[in-house]
């Protein structure tokens, strides 16, 4: 059973996933993308998926942050819109979703009770397709119960922690594949196993096996940084599939781009993003 569907992801599968820039594209043509990301002390986080979306091709970013983000966000990533909250330090109301193609949800959120309410709202609303990490994964993990209310088709980004809160702690490595497989195919999500070889589960049982990433990315902001590249696939109209293979795959390899330059040592989350375009420009 468990060596059924099993695959090794190389850069030679990728070929012509991400969208072509014909002559006469325009913005449109790539999505308008929406994050809700932020509270008091943790707006770098929000800043770092930011720039990451903004990197992946997205034609159009809005960013949900607290009040205390708006200027913070205004400068440091001019070509996002800043949607500010009516609430200072952290996200409290959701707003209208109608204008994006795909919404990511939680690096730096925070747990505030208002805030778990904008999720809950946001499960229950969305249209678009989610991508959801972090702080938004951990209120799922403290109220199971909204697992069954994920939309078809959702990207889930644990680091093994962040799993372990949606199931139970694993025995060792190959047991938490086990539950990797066994969570996908409940909920029917797509779910991204962080790590060392990050393996995304698909709804059908399905494993992928990345090959790209280094040690230098064990460092804080990485994974805002794959969620802001997933969200801006998915705005880009990918399949959740290709969404999540591709979008690991260059956060992955502009990881290993960058260190070449830095060190493992010195990488910080914000070099990911410097060559994510180099690493996308790898595979199209
Ligand atoms: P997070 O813990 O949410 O910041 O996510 C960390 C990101 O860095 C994930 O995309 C991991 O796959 C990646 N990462 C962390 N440690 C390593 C490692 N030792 N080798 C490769 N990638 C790593
Ligand atoms: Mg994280």
């Amino acid at each position: 059973e468990t060596d059924a569907a099993m695959h090794f992801v190389d850069a030679t599968m990728l070929a012509g996933w991400l969208p072509e820039r014909p002559k006469f594209a325009h913005k449109g043509t790539y999505g308008h993308a929406l994050l809700l990301a932020g509270s008091h002390g943790k707006i770098g986080a929000a800043v770092l998926a930011t720039k990451a979306c903004l990197h992946s091709g997205a034609g159009l970013l809005t960013v949900r942050v607290p009040g205390i983000g708006y200027d913070i966000l205004q400068i440091s990533a001019p070509e996002a819109m800043t949607l500010t909250d009516p609430a200072t330090d952290f996200i409290t109301e959701l707003p209208d979703l109608k204008p994006y193609s795909a919404i990511g949800i939680g690096p730096g959120l925070g747990k505030e009770k208002s805030t778990k309410d904008v999720l809950v709202k946001l499960l229950r609303e969305a249209q678009a397709p989610l991508v959801i990490d972090a702080d938004a994964l951990n209120l799922l993990g403290e109220n199971r119960e909204l697992l069954a209310q994920l939309p078809a088709d959702s990207i889930l980004t644990p680091h093994p922690k962040e799993f372990e809160r949606l199931t139970q702690p694993a025995r060792d490595d190959y047991h938490r594949l086990e539950l990797l497989r066994t969570f996908c195919q409940q909920y029917r999500c797509y779910t991204v196993l962080k790590g060392a070889y990050t393996c995304l589960g698909a709804p059908e049982g399905t494993l992928y096996f990345n090959s790209t990433g280094n040690a230098g990315m064990a460092t804080g902001g990485s994974g805002d940084v794959l969620t802001g590249v997933i969200t801006a696939l998915r705005a880009q109209h990918l399949s959740p599939l290709h969404a999540a293979v591709l979008g690991v795959y260059a956060h992955g390899r502009a990881g290993d781009l960058a260190a070449q330059e830095t060190g493992e040592a010195g990488l910080l989350a914000g070099d990911i993003v410097r060559f994510l375009g180099p690493a996308f420009r790898e595979v199209t």
